[in-house]
């Protein structure tokens, strides 16, 4: 019903000789004839913005058992009789392409579609010119993505692995010895040799492909840590994994985690699991109950990069979790003085508070340590 208002606003909006046309899921085409300058093409899509300044209302069925007076969550308005109507806000990206003498209309297509790609990629919402160098940045991409698609296949396939799990010691701040580590995956690269894992684990997660290899990473890091010998004062070393948001939103990810405990041995309590603050904080309820129902395994919780978003102590009470762990910018500020410091200060507080364990990333020289330790760390 959605689409169908939208469209029928596209249609509005467009001159008479324009073409109006959905290409699939929530992707519309737009074929403007005649256009002989961009700021014609700009001005078309300022009026497509304008069309969806107003909110699309859609009349839905009636769920059978409804309860009436239901709390008007979403600003929504509920409708008499049969059917609810909603208001729905619906943004768009606008990806806009120039036909050039001789170019054919799959070229004109394709060139629309990476610039709206490119327009998705710097925020909702806006609108941009397609470019050459997008199109080698869409390819480079796409390279990028069928590499990964062939290396997490061959892993699958229990081949030669093109991946690696290479371990970050987590060091206690007063007796020096190592309590636990982050396990981090590698990419062994067949042409390109080792690529950082902030270059594909973006496409990872944006494919979905970080949902087998993220499992391997978890089993392969239980296994090891499984292995290790005690520490010097007879204590079992822990082993810190990172879980994406698109693993948290798998229904099975409680089932899995259970699984890889069982297979590896590995006792739930030297598992951490980390988890980014930017997932913790979106969609909470569903994300809550998986946090939940993973804290049952008898494994601990870590926030990730804590402080570089927006959480906010009410809220992070909710959550079953047990370590904060400061980014690096905060353990970079807090030798220096200045707004890093009062960061991690601040975050050193709230784990306080909340009774929580903290870790700092990226401890690299005494000043950073010795203060850490003072406030707590
Ligand atoms: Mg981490
Ligand atoms: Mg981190």
């Amino acid at each position: 019903a959605v689409l169908c208002r939208v469209a029928e606003c596209f249609q509005h909006a467009v001159r008479d000789g324009d073409t109006v046309a959905r290409l699939g899921g929530d992707e519309f085409a737009i074929l403007l004839e005649d256009v002989r300058t961009v700021d014609e093409a700009d001005a078309a899509a300022a009026r497509l913005y304008s069309a969806l300044m107003l909110p699309v209302t859609v009349t839905l069925p009636q769920p059978g058992a409804a309860p009436s007076g239901d709390a008007d969550r979403d600003g929504t308005n509920e409708g008499r009789g049969a059917g609810s109507e909603r208001e729905i806000f619906v943004k768009a990206s606008v990806g806009i392409a120039l036909a050039t003498p001789g170019e054919d209309a799959e070229a004109l297509l394709r060139n629309a579609d990476v610039a709206m790609y490119a327009a998705k990629a710097r925020g909702k919402g806006q609108a941009m010119h397609f470019e050459r160098s997008m199109h080698e940045q869409a390819l480079t991409r796409l390279r990028l993505e069928e590499d990964l698609r062939v290396s997490v296949a061959d892993l699958m396939n229990g081949g030669e692995s093109p991946f690696a799990v290479v371990f970050q010691p987590i060091v206690a701040l007063d007796t020096h010895r190592v309590v636990s580590a982050e396990a981090l995956v590698r990419w062994n690269h067949p042409r390109r040799g080792l690529i950082s894992p902030e270059e594909f684990i973006p496409v990872a997660e944006d494919t979905g492909l970080i949902v087998p290899l993220g499992l391997w990473v978890l089993t392969q890091a239980c296994a090891a840590a499984a292995s290790w010998p005690l520490s010097a004062d007879d204590s079992e070393i822990g082993v810190s994994v990172n879980l994406s948001g698109r693993q948290l939103q798998e229904a099975s990810i409680v089932d899995d985690v259970r699984g890889v405990l069982a297979l590896t041995g590995l006792a739930p309590e030297r598992l951490t699991l980390e988890i980014t603050e930017s997932v913790v904080m979106r969609d909470t309820s569903e994300t809550l109950d998986q946090l939940r129902a993973l804290k049952t395994l008898g494994l601990r919780l870590a926030v990730d990069d804590f402080g570089t978003g927006y959480s906010s102590l009410s809220y992070l009470r909710q959550f079953p979790v047990d370590v904060l762990k400061i980014d690096k910018r905060g353990s970079d500020g807090i030798a220096r003085g200045g707004d890093g410091a009062a960061l991690a200060r601040t975050i050193l507080a709230v784990a306080d508070t909340l009774q929580l364990r903290t870790v700092a990333e990226g401890i690299e020289d005494g000043a950073q340590h010795s203060s850490l330790r003072g406030l707590g760390c």
